[in-house]
C-alpha cells in the first residue's frame, strides 16, 4: 500500500508505506531478529530539529533497525524560502508548515515537543526542556540518551552585538517572525493614519528600515515595495506619499554572493523604484526610535528616525552549540567543524548537517595536497598534464567550495587558477600548486548556509545510514579516502542546483549552473515552479498554489489578525 512520494530537495522520490502496509511488517520482522533468530537491539538515533536538514534525513531515514526519537521546539516542518512573501500576506503562515506528526507517524519515528539545552557527549546524553512547561509542574525537564545523535539545529539571527538590535528590530527566521512583521507593516500604517499626527511624525513610522543586503534582506526589500505599490496605495491613499523604504548594508554591494551581473541589474533596480540603497553604511546601533550608522566614506555617525527595522545580517551558532564546542575543545570555532561524512570532530556518535555545521576546512585542503601527493607516483615533484587534469577533476567533484571560489575569483577551473601560479610550464610544480592552494585556502568561503546544502546533507546521511548494517557486514566499500584503513561511504558532495534572487515587480534574477544568468518575468515564472515543485506535500503546494492565484486576483490582505 504505497502512500506517496516525497519530493524533499528535488533529488528524486522515496516511497514511504503506511504503518499497516504488508512492506512495512516484512522489514520491520527482518530487522529486529538476526539471521538465527537472536532479537536485534535497535540503536537509539536521537535527532535534533525539525527544519531543512531534519526533516530531509528522518523523510529518507528507511532503516527499521533504528529506534528514531526526534526533539525539537517546532513541531511542523518550515518552507523558509517562502517566508518572506508571509510578511506581506502574499502566502499565508499555514500553507508553507508541514505538521511533522504526519511524517512521525508514517515512519513509525517518536517526537518530543522540546528544545535540547545541553549535549553531554561523554555520557552520550542530552538534556532537554519542555518549550512551554508553564502547567506541567516538575516535569518541564528531562535527559534522553543516544547511541547516535543528529544535530540539526540549525542557526540563530547574529546581531553582532550591536546595541539595541534584540529589543528594537524584528528577525526573519521563524513563522512567528513573519506574522508579527506582517502586524507591524500594518499596524504602522494604522497610526500614521490617525488624526492628529504631525508630518514629521507620519514620516518617521513609515520609514521601513532593512539590515543586510543578502537575499533575505533584498527580497523581504522587495516584497514590502510591492506590497506598498500594489495594494497600501489604494488602501491608505492619504499616507501613501510618506512611505520609505532604506535598505543598509555594510559592504560595497548587495546580493554580493551571485554573479556581479545580477548585483548590478537589483542595484540599479531598487534604485529605480525608490528603494534608498546605501551601502559602506554599518548599524552601530538601534534605540526605540532611531537608528544610528557609521558610513564608511565620511566615518560620521549618523542617526535616522525609523518606524520598524528588520534585522538581516546573518547568522551565528545557538548557545547549546557553544557549549557543546567548548566540551569537545571546538571552543575556538566559529561553527562547529564535522569531516566530509558530517561527524563531528572531537567526539563519537555525533553527526551534525545544515547551518548549524560547517565541514572543516583544514581537512578539505589536507586532502586535496594528498590527492596531488598521490597522482606525484614517480615523487617527482611534478605531475604532467594528464595526471594534473584527472586530479583537478577529482577535487573539483568532491569540493564544491574550490568551484565557488573559482567562480568568485574569475578563475574557470583549478588548472586556469596554477596557470597563474605556474606560467606556461608544461608540467605542474606541486610546491607552486600548494602555495596557489594556500592562497584558496585562506579565501575559500564554506558551504553556503542554504536550505539546499541542508536538505542535501539530511539526505546524504540518511542514505548512508540506510546502508549501514549491509556496509558493516561487507567492510570492502571504496577505499577510505583519507588516512589508513578503509571507510564505508563516499563523502558528502554538494551539488549546487543554482539559486534564485527575487527582486520584486515579478522579476527574480536566476543564477544557474554553468555560469548561466537570467532575469526577468520568465525567471520569476521559473521560481513559480521550482518552489511549488520543492514544497513537501501535496497539500501545502495547493495551499501556496491558491495563495497566489488569490494574490493575483484579489490583492493582498491588510488586516492586522
Ligand atoms: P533550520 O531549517 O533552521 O531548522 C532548525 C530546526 O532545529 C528547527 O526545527 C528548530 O526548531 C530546531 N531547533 C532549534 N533549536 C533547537 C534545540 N536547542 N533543540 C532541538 N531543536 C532545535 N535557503 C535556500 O536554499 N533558498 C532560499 O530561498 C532560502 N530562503 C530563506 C529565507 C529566509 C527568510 C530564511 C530565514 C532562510 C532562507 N534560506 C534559504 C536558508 C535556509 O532556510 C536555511 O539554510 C535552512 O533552514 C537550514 O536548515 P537547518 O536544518 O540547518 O536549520
Amino acid at each position: 500500500k504505497i502512500l506517496g512520494l516525497s519530493t524533499l530537495s528535488g533529488g528524486g522520490g522515496l516511497l514511504t508505506y503506511s504503518d499497516s502496509s504488508p512492506l512495512r511488517s516484512i522489514l520491520h520482522a527482518n530487522a529486529t531478529h538476526d539471521s538465527d533468530g537472536n532479537p536485534i537491539r535497535k540503536k537509539k538515533v536521537v535527532v535534533l530539529g525539525s527544519g531543512w536538514s531534519g526533516y530531509s534525513f528522518l523523510n529518507y531515514l528507511n532503516n527499521p533497525n533504528y529506534d528514531v526519537q526526534v526533539v525539537s521546539p517546532r513541531n511542523f516542518f518550515l518552507f523558509t524560502p517562502l517566508l518572506p512573501s508571509v510578511t506581506n500576506g502574499t502566502v499565508e503562515a499555514r500553507s508553507i508548515v508541514e505538521p511533522i506528526r504526519h511524517l512521525m507517524r508514517k515512519k513509525g519515528f517518536e517526537y518530543k515537543e522540546a528544545e535540547c539545552v545541553n549535549i553531554d557527549a561523554s555520557n552520550k546524553k542530552i538534556h532537554c526542556r519542555s518549550k512551554d512547561g508553564s502547567n506541567l509542574k516538575g516535569t518541564t525537564e528531562f535527559d534522553m540518551d543516544y547511541d547516535i545523535l543528529v544535530i540539526a539545529v540549525g542557526a540563530k539571527p547574529n546581531t553582532f552585538n550591536t546595541p539595541g538590535v534584540e529589543e528594537h528590530a524584528h528577525f526573519l527566521k521563524e513563522a512567528d517572525d513573519a506574522l508579527t512583521i506582517r502586524k507591524s507593516v500594518i499596524n504602522c500604517f494604522e497610526r500614521a493614519s490617525l488624526p492628529n499626527i504631525t508630518e514629521e511624525e507620519r514620516k518617521k513610522i513609515l520609514h521601513f528600515v532593512v539590515v543586510g543586503g543578502g537575499p533575505t534582506g533584498v527580497e523581504f526589500s522587495a516584497e514590502l515595495h510591492d506590497f506598498l505599490v500594489e495594494d497600501v496605495a489604494k488602501i491608505y491613499p492619504t499616507v501613501k506619499e510618506f512611505t520609505r523604504i532604506t535598505l543598509l548594508e555594510a559592504g560595497d554591494h548587495i546580493l554580493n554572493m551571485f554573479d556581479k551581473r545580477i548585483t548590478a541589474f537589483a542595484e540599479e533596480k531598487f534604485q529605480r523604484d525608490g528603494i534608498d540603497l546605501k551601502t559602506g553604511s554599518m548599524v552601530v546601533g538601534v534605540t526605540a526610535d532611531e537608528i544610528s550608522t557609521k558610513e564608511r566614506e565620511t566615518g560620521k555617525i549618523v542617526s535616522e528616525p525609523y518606524g520598524m527595522v528588520v534585522w538581516s545580517t546573518g547568522i551565528g551558532s545557538r548557545p547549546v552549540i557553544r557549549d557543546f564546542m567548548q566540551q569537545i575543545g571546538q571552543g575556538q570555532r566559529r561553527v562547529l567543524a564535522t569531516d566530509e561524512w558530517l561527524r563531528v570532530e572531537g567526539c563519537d556518535g555525533v553527526y551534525a548537517l545544515g547551518d548549524t555545521a560547517t565541514i572543516n576546512q583544514r581537512r578539505v585542503m589536507e586532502d586535496i595536497a594528498e590527492i596531488f601527493s598521490k597522482a606525484d607516483k614517480g615523487n617527482t615533484g611534478t605531475l604532467n598534464k594528464k595526471e594534473f587534469n584527472g586530479v583537478v577533476k577529482d577535487i573539483c567533484q568532491r569540493y564544491p567550495q574550490v568551484n565557488l571560489y573559482l567562480k568568485k575569483n574569475k578563475f574557470k577551473n583549478i588548472a586556469q587558477l596554477l596557470k597563474s601560479a605556474n606560467g606556461e610550464d608544461t608540467e605542474v610544480n606541486i610546491e607552486k600548486f600548494k602555495q596557489a592552494l594556500s592562497e584558496v585556502d585562506s579565501q575559500m568561503k564554506n558551504l553556503p548556509a542554504t536550505a539546499q546544502v541542508a536538505s542535501q546533507q539530511g539526505k546524504y546521511l540518511a542514505k548512508c545510514f540506510n546502508k549501514m548494517e549491509k556496509c558493516e557486514k561487507k567492510p570492502e566499500g571504496p577505499l577510505r579516502f583519507r588516512g589508513e584503513g578503509r571507510h564505508r561511504f563516499q563523502p558528502f558532495r554538494y551539488r549546487h542546483f543554482g539559486s534564485f534572487a527575487p527582486l520584486g515587480g515579478e522579476k527574480t534574477a536566476a543564477e544557474l549552473p554553468g555560469d548561466f544568468v537570467s532575469i526577468g518575468y520568465s525567471s520569476q515564472w521559473l521560481w513559480y515552479s521550482v518552489y511549488a515543485s520543492k514544497l513537501v506535500s501535496w497539500r501545502t503546494r495547493m495551499l501556496v498554489i491558491s495563495d497566489w492565484t488569490r494574490r493575483f486576483v484579489f490583492g493582498r490582505d491588510s488586516s492586522s489578525i
